[in-house]
């Protein structure tokens, strides 16, 4: 635990300076810097941690379509008083920026990588960072994550002795600017900016392989290493059923009804989504979804009717239900409270749920062997009625910057409403008032920032139209809806886990995934909520 007023005082400096930054950008003349960036581009950088035979940082530029890269054995720092050695190393594919996971051993690299950090950057002094490259010198203002502020790459002689790999060395030292921090080790933030994870974490269960043997756009191999995937014959079994039947699914038996219903309408000109595609759907991403399910009572959002009929919740488990079903007695349940909770410890268990109309699942915070211990802290952003979307997207970052401060692992996801939620795994220790607490003044300090856009108000219609950032959710039986849970509008839209990197993505929208297109963007990215099953953070004192 850290001293509370330090952390808090930290916290809201780097805050400040979002703060005069935003005000820069709202006036209207433009900056010759921003004006040049925005000619010629936005360009990416990357830095990936790469356990291979030696542990490495690798610094990657994008410039002139490809990943210019230097590899630097100490990690790139914020500390000015620092000078790293960095080697040269060959450009890599564009591609290749977002990879994370394991490089095969015996194949160039072998070892775990994940993406540190990440971010756009603009080189300084010159239009043309390719020569300055040649010519030994490059000046990068990095926006990430991780790092800010002003890096500086200079080649060194080369000196020819026997340990002399015929690449060329570098230096790598940050400027003495506003983002320059004493002290600061790169070791103190090991996690990937894309999921949460370490690379232990990401060795032990990789979602891809490398091959650079190939071309850059097959080179990543997507790896399926949960038994809880439906198998071909399996959705095939589903397709293959009338109105309603049996359907033999991950071992069990179920009972599956309606399956032509409609359930949501199609967004725009698309097909509407029947029931048979919303259960496929949820057998698709069954192995991504039951992990944070598992162990957790499961309150259903329920639709018999469809997302445009009658709803309600339902917690209670029939007496109609399967005897294999998971379920769970609750010591804490008084007279006339839900004494029995479904918890869908198993992906048929979920399909069960889903066959019975729950269109939303919203697991407990706290799981059943501890029901009045959190396991997460919560912060919802909830957009009132004037908010808009950029609106949320600059208190999003504002928490970003605050969780970074706090060297706190928090990950976001979009809501497939209107809104973004940040889960943060904890040691289940605390009460919920203790992580009520917490979330109320680190969102209090982030809503100080931007006192405009934000309403501390109880009742909606006194906000004025202005966003809520609601910690009250951090409580017994509170609950917010699960990573890939639909949301009942049109299209099916999901709730889907991004990185933070995508907080700066212009394409970025709270419901931009769908039923539709999750599965492919989950195939693409990984579950990048899977640090958040790694309970092991203590919230730092906070004053
Ligand atoms: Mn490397």
């Amino acid at each position: 635990m850290g001293t509370g007023a330090v952390v808090g005082d930290a916290v809201r400096e780097s805050l400040g300076r979002y703060r005069e930054k935003r005000d820069f950008e709202s006036t209207p003349e433009p900056s010759g810097e921003r004006t040049g960036a925005a000619s010629t581009g936005e360009r990416r950088f990357v830095v990936q941690r790469h356990r291979a035979r030696n542990l490495h940082y690798d610094l990657r530029f994008e410039i002139d379509g490809v990943l210019v890269s230097w590899a630097v054995p100490k990690g790139p720092t914020l500390d000015p008083s620092v000078r790293r050695m960095a080697v040269h190393v060959e450009d890599h594919p564009v591609e290749y920026a977002d990879f994370e996971g394991v490089i095969p051993k015996g194949e160039y690299g072998g070892g775990d990588v994940i993406v540190w950090d990440r971010g756009t950057w603009e080189p300084h002094g010159t239009d043309d960072p390719m020569a300055a490259v040649a010519d030994g010198e490059l000046h990068a203002e990095v926006h990430g994550t991780k790092l800010h502020g002003r890096l500086v790459l200079v080649r060194t002689e080369r000196k020819p002795d026997d340990r002399d790999d015929g690449k060329e060395h570098w230096l790598l030292l940050h400027k003495h600017d506003d983002h320059a921090v004493e002290g600061w080790d790169p070791e103190d933030h090991p996690r990937s900016v894309l999921s949460g994870r370490t690379n232990a974490e990401v060795e032990a269960d990789p979602d891809r392989r490398w091959h650079s043997e190939l071309p850059a756009a097959e080179a990543a191999e997507e790896v399926r290493s949960s038994s809880d995937l439906a198998d071909e014959d399996e959705l095939a079994g589903l397709e293959a059923l009338g109105k309603e039947g049996v359907w033999q699914v991950f071992g069990r038996q179920l009972k599956v009804t309606n399956l032509d219903k409609v359930l949501f309408p199609g967004r725009g000109s698309e097909h509407p989504i029947t029931k048979r595609d919303f259960l496929r759907y949820v057998a698709q991403v069954a192995p991504v979804s039951v992990p944070y399910l598992k162990g957790r009572a499961l309150n259903l959002h329920r639709y018999p009717d469809g997302s445009e009929g009658k709803s309600f919740w339902h917690k209670e488990v029939p007496d109609h239900a399967p005897d294999w079903l998971p379920r769970w007695d609750n010591p804490l349940a008084g007279p006339g409270e839900t004494q029995t909770y479904l918890v869908a410890d198993e992906p048929a268990a979920l399909l069960w749920a889903a066959n019975f109309g729950a269109l939303e699942w919203h697991p407990w915070t706290s799981l059943t062997s501890g029901p009045e211990r959190p396991t997460y802290a919560l912060f919802d952003i909830d957009p009132g009625e004037d908010t808009s979307w950029e609106e949320v997207l600059v208190l999003a970052r504002l928490h970003r910057t605050a969780f970074e401060r706090l060297g706190v692992r928090a990950q976001p996801k979009v809501t497939g409403r209107r809104g973004i939620q940040i889960w943060v795994p904890i040691r289940a220790d605390l009460e919920f008032d203790e992580t009520r607490r917490w979330v109320e003044q680190v969102s209090r300090t982030v809503g100080a920032v931007v006192p405009e856009l934000v309403s501390w108000k109880w009742q909606k219609r006194e906000r004025g139209g202005r966003a809520r950032l609601d910690y009250t959710q951090n409580a017994i039986n509170k609950t917010l809806v699960a990573p890939y849970s639909t949301r009942p509008a049109a299209g099916a839209p999901v709730s889907m886990p991004i990185g933070w990197h995508e907080l700066d993505d212009p394409e970025l929208r709270p419901d931009r995934w769908t039923i539709r297109t999750a599965p492919q963007r989950i195939a693409e990215t990984g579950d990048l909520f899977a640090g958040m099953l790694v309970h092991d953070q203590d919230l730092p004192t906070f004053g």
